[in-house]
């Protein structure tokens, strides 16, 4: 039995996603995510009585509805300190704070990588956490410049995988905390071969991102070759920061 109610609400969110998950616990409701009224009134009339308005992070498919639901039931916003949202945040969340909701205590996990001020929710004394964007139903996570930052997403997919059994993420179905580790391995094979891809060829040789993005992604179905060369450069920052790679100008290469 699920242990939160959730309501995947419509979102300007990036493919293959079209929906965030709208998550419940007790009074509790977090990323109250869509800008649509039509979305916001479902809602508002799922959600009962609202005593507060949690935040995953500031990003703009799972705040699009903070506002309007605060307003409508005068609850207020909690977010994590260093999440950026233009609205006001009534109480700042720091990792390991408990939080009440009245049908269960959620444990705050501070997880960046992602996003700056990212938390994550544990189900005290469970295995259910609730994910936000550490890993999706379906798809990837985008690490983008200049709040992506891979070392902190791998520590943070550590994290929840030493705590839980179930990831609820903000979008599409629950997955088993194993997911984690397929994606923390996904993250080593590609940094792999980023690095292989500017090893390759004569020395010296210099490469865009967006031309590494060409080279290791063509031929793969339905990639966005603009998120994907923000994904290398996210990862170029990664080895130059392990003196692997180096940036020669706006190029890269081999250290
Ligand atoms: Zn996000």
């Amino acid at each position: 039995m699920s242990p939160f109610a959730v309501l995947p609400v419509r979102t300007p969110t990036l493919p293959p996603a079209t929906h965030t998950n709208v998550y419940r616990l007790g009074d509790c409701v977090i990323d109250p995510a869509s800008p649509e009224p039509r979305e916001q009134e479902r809602v508002l009339a799922w959600a009962g009585k609202v005593g507060r308005i949690l935040l995953t992070h500031h990003h703009a498919d799972h705040i699009g509805g903070v506002e309007a639901l605060a307003a409508a039931t005068g609850a207020p916003v909690w977010a994590h300190a260093d999440a950026r949202v233009p609205f006001p945040v009534h109480h700042r969340i720091h990792d390991g704070d408990l939080i009440d909701t009245g049908a269960g205590t959620l444990v705050a996990l501070h997880t960046p990588g992602h996003a700056d001020g990212h938390l994550a929710y544990q189900l005290v004394n469970t295995g259910h956490i609730i994910a936000g964007d550490l890993v999706a139903g379906e798809g990837t996570i985008v690490l983008l410049q200049p709040e992506g930052d891979l070392q902190r997403y791998l520590d943070s997919l550590a994290r929840v995988r030493a705590l839980a059994d179930t990831l609820w993420p903000a979008h599409g179905p629950p997955q088993p905390a194993s997911l984690a580790d397929a994606y923390i391995a996904h993250r080593h094979h590609r940094t792999a071969q980023f690095l292989n891809v500017l090893r390759a060829g004569e020395p010296d040789r210099t490469l865009m991102a967006d031309q590494i993005a060409a080279m290791v992604y063509s031929g793969l179905p339905g990639v966005n070759l603009q998120l994907a060369a923000m994904q290398v450069h996210t990862h170029l920052l990664w080895l130059a920061e392990r003196g692997q790679a180096r940036s020669v100008g706006e190029a890269w290469a081999a250290a």
